[in-house]
C-alpha cells in the first residue's frame, strides 16, 4: 500500500488502483473513472492558477474551494495504470460551487470525465454525511454486479438483501446496504442526481445495466468495498449456474454476523 499523504504518493495509489481495475476486467477501453477530494497535504505544488472557470453542470456548495484529482475524459485505466500523469488532472471548485478550473494535468487539452456531475454530487453528499471522511470515489463496471441487474427487477432493499445473503463479509463491509439506481443515460445529470440520492444513505450504489460507484476515505477502501460486493455477485452467479441458488445466509445469521462486529442492520433492508 502506498503512502498517499502527499500528491506524489496519492498518484501512486491511483496508478495501483487503475491497474487493478484494468486487470480485473472492470475498465474496458475508456470505462471507469476515479476522483479524490484532496487533503491540504495532497495538493500539487505545480499549480498555474490561471485556468478559465468552466460551468460544472451542477451546483455543489459543499465543495466550495475544494480541489479534486479526477480522471480525464476518454482516459484509459490501462494507461493511467502505467502513468497516472496521463489521463488524470486536478480541478478546483469556485466560490459559488457551480464551476471548476483545471489546475494540473489534463494533457493534450483533456477535460474532466463526462461523469463529472456524478463525481461532484457524490463527493458533496458523502462529505456531508460522513463528516468529511469520504474522499475517494471509484466508478467502474464489475461484470457480475452489472449482470445481476439483468436477472430481475431490483430495488435497494432487494439488491442489498441478496448481496448480504451471498457472503458474510458484506454485512461487515457495507452494513448500511447497497443503493440501487434505475437506468439513466451515462454521463447525464439525471444519473448524477439519482446516484446522489442513493449515496446519501450508502457508500456503494449499483447503476442498473451499467456499473457501480463506491466512495470511502481512501482508494484502497473504496476498491475493497466494490470488491466485496462484486465477490457476492460472483458467488451468486456461480451458485445459480451450478443448479440454482436455493439458500444463503438467513436473517438471523446476518444479524449475528453484524452484531459480532458491533453493527446494526437496517430492518427495512432485511425485508428485501
Ligand atoms: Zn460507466
Amino acid at each position: 500500500m502506498s503512502d498517499s499523504s502527499t500528491f506524489e504518493g496519492l498518484l501512486e495509489t491511483v496508478r495501483e488502483a487503475a491497474l487493478d481495475l484494468w486487470h480485473k476486467g472492470w475498465a474496458e477501453r475508456n470505462a471507469g473513472n476515479i476522483s479524490v477530494r484532496l487533503k491540504e497535504t495532497q495538493r500539487p505544488v505545480e499549480v498555474p492558477g490561471d485556468g478559465q472557470w468552466v460551468q460544472a453542470g451542477v451546483t455543489v456548495p459543499d465543495l466550495v474551494g475544494e480541489m479534486l484529482l479526477v480522471s480525464a475524459t476518454g482516459s484509459y485505466m490501462r494507461q493511467v495504470g502505467r502513468d497516472p500523469r496521463e489521463g488524470m488532472g486536478v480541478i478546483e471548485i469556485n466560490q459559488t460551487g457551480d464551476a471548476y478550473r483545471k489546475l494540473w494535468g489534463f494533457k493534450s487539452d483533456q477535460n474532466p470525465t463526462s461523469e463529472l456531475p456524478s463525481h461532484l454530487l457524490t463527493h458533496a453528499v458523502r462529505k456531508r454525511v460522513s463528516g468529511g471522511a469520504d474522499r475517494a470515489m471509484i466508478h467502474t463496471h464489475p461484470t457480475h454486479l452489472v449482470a445481476l441487474t439483468m436477472t430481475r427487477d431490483f430495488n435497494t432493499a432487494s439488491l442489498t438483501r441478496l448481496l448480504w445473503s451471498m457472503h458474510p463479509e458484506c454485512t461487515v463491509v457495507f452494513p448500511e446496504g447497497c443503493g440501487f439506481v434505475p437506468f439513466e443515460v451515462p454521463g447525464g445529470n439525471a444519473l448524477a442526481v439519482a446516484g446522489e440520492a442513493a449515496l446519501e444513505k450508502h457508500a456503494l450504489a449499483v447503476w442498473e445495466y451499467h456499473g457501480v460507484v463506491g466512495i470511502r476515505p481512501d482508494l484502497d477502501a473504496a476498491l475493497g468495498l466494490i470488491d466485496t460486493a462484486e465477490k457476492a455477485a460472483a458467488i451468486y452467479t456461480v451458485a445459480a449456474s451450478a443448479g440454482g441458488v436455493r439458500r444463503g445466509l438467513s436473517d438471523d445469521q446476518l444479524r449475528a454476523v453484524a452484531e459480532s462486529f458491533g453493527l446494526q442492520l437496517d430492518p427495512d433492508l432485511l425485508k428485501g
